[in-house]
C-alpha cells in the first residue's frame, strides 16, 4: 500500500479539475489530479460545444477536454488514474484512500467530481441497459442508424441528444412529462425545425417491452387525470436525458451537502464547510451547470486553495 503526501489533491477531471489543475500547477503547489472513473468528464460524451469561449466555430468535447488536459500537464499537474474510494477529512493533512488501498495525504483537496446521469428508476432500465437503454447518445447513437429511438427528458440535453440522433435514426421519439421544453429557445427550435423528432408532450414512461433487447416504451399521456391515454411505442433504443446527480457519495458524513446531495459552499467562495476542502464544478453548482462556469469555479477553487495554504502551512 502506497502513501504519497501533496500540497494539493484535486479530485476530478472535467472542466473544473483541470482548471484547478492549471492554476494550481502554477503557484507551485504541484497538484495531484485523482482523474476518476471518467477521465475528461461529461464533456467527453458530448458532440458540439457552440458556447464555450475562445472556439468561434464550436469545439468537439472530447478535443476540448484534451485541450484542458494538455494544458494542466503543460505545468505538471500530476495527472492520475484513480478513484477515491474513502476520505478522512477529519484532520489536516486530509487522508484521501484511492482504489481502495493507496493512500495520498493532502494539505487542500479540490473537489471537483461532477455528476451523473439521472434515469427514471424503473426496473426496466436495469434489464435493458446496453440493450436499448442509454444515457448517452453520443456513446451509442451509432448503434441506431436508420432505427427508431426516444429520448426522455425536456432540457438542453435531451434536445441535444435528439437532434444528434436524428443525424443518425430514422426516426426519434421526445418525450417530455410537462407540456413545454425547458431547453433554450435555439435549441428548441432546432428541435422543432427537425422533421425527424416527434415530442410527445404531457407523457411519461411507465416500461419498456422486448426479447432481450428493446422493442418498445410503454407510455402514458395526461397520467392521473381525466385524460389520461395509455399506449405504445416501437423503438429500437431508449435515451435517458432527464439531469444529473452529483458524485458526492464519497463525501457524505465527511462535510456538508444539501438534500440533493450538492456540496455547500460558504458564501462567495470555494470553501465548504472544512476549512481546507474546497469544490468546484457541477459537483457544487445547482444553477448554472456550464461547462465555462465549471472551469471558472475551478480557478476559484486554486486560488482560495493557495491563500488558504498561505496563511495555514503545515
Ligand atoms: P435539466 O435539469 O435542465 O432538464 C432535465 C429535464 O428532464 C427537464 O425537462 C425535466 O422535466 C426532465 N425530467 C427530470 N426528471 C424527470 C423524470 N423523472 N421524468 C421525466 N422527465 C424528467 O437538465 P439538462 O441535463 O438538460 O441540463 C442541465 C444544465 O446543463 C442546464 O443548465 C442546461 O442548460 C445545460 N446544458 C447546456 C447545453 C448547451 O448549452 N449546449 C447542453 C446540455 C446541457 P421538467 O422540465 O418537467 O422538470
Amino acid at each position: 500500500m502506497a502513501q504519497i503526501n501533496t500540497k494539493c489533491l484535486i479530485i476530478g477531471s472535467g472542466p473544473a479539475g483541470y482548471t484547478a489543475a492549471i492554476y494550481a500547477s502554477r503557484a507551485n503547489m504541484a497538484p495531484i489530479v485523482l482523474e476518476g472513473p471518467a477521465p475528461g468528464g461529461q464533456l467527453t460524451t458530448t458532440t458540439e460545444v457552440e458556447n464555450f469561449p475562445g472556439y468561434p466555430k464550436g469545439i468537439t468535447g472530447p478535443q476540448l477536454m484534451d485541450d484542458l488536459r494538455a494544458q494542466a500537464q503543460r505545468f505538471d499537474a500530476d495527472l492520475r488514474q484513480g478513484i477515491a474510494t474513502a476520505v478522512d477529512f477529519s484532520k489536516r493533512p486530509f487522508a484521501v484512500t484511492v482504489n481502495g488501498s493507496d493512500t495520498v495525504l493532502a494539505d487542500t483537496v479540490i473537489i471537483a467530481t461532477g455528476a451523473s446521469a439521472r434515469y427514471l428508476g424503473l426496473p426496466d432500465e436495469q434489464k435493458y441497459l446496453g440493450m436499448g437503454v442509454s444515457a448517452c447518445a453520443t456513446c451509442d447513437g451509432f448503434f441506431y442508424r436508420n432505427r427508431t429511438v426516444a429520448v426522455v427528458g425536456g432540457g438542453d440535453t435531451a434536445c441535444e441528444e435528439a437532434l444528434y440522433l436524428a443525424s443518425l435514426a430514422e426516426k426519434v421519439y421526445l418525450i417530455v412529462r410537462k407540456p413545454y421544453l425547458r431547453a433554450s429557445k435555439v435549441m428548441q427550435q432546432r428541435v422543432f425545425d427537425n422533421p425527424k423528432i416527434q415530442i410527445l408532450f404531457n407523457t411519461n414512461t411507465l416500461g419498456l417491452f422486448g426479447d432481450e433487447v428493446v422493442e418498445g416504451a410503454h407510455l402514458v399521456e395526461y397520467a392521473g387525470t381525466d385524460k389520461e391515454d395509455k399506449f405504445d411505442i416501437s423503438i429500437d433504443g431508449f435515451f435517458l436525458a432527464i439531469g444529473h446527480k452529483p458524485n458526492t457519495d464519497v463525501f457524505r458524513g465527511q462535510i456538508e451537502l444539501d438534500d440533493a446531495g450538492f456540496i455547500v459552499l460558504k458564501g462567495n467562495s470555494s470553501a465548504t464547510s472544512v476549512p481546507g476542502v474546497f469544490a468546484a464544478g457541477d459537483v457544487a453548482d445547482t444553477v448554472y451547470q456550464q461547462a465555462v462556469v465549471a472551469a471558472g469555479m475551478g480557478c476559484r477553487a486554486a486560488l482560495d486553495a493557495e491563500r488558504f495554504m498561505l496563511e495555514y502551512p503545515l
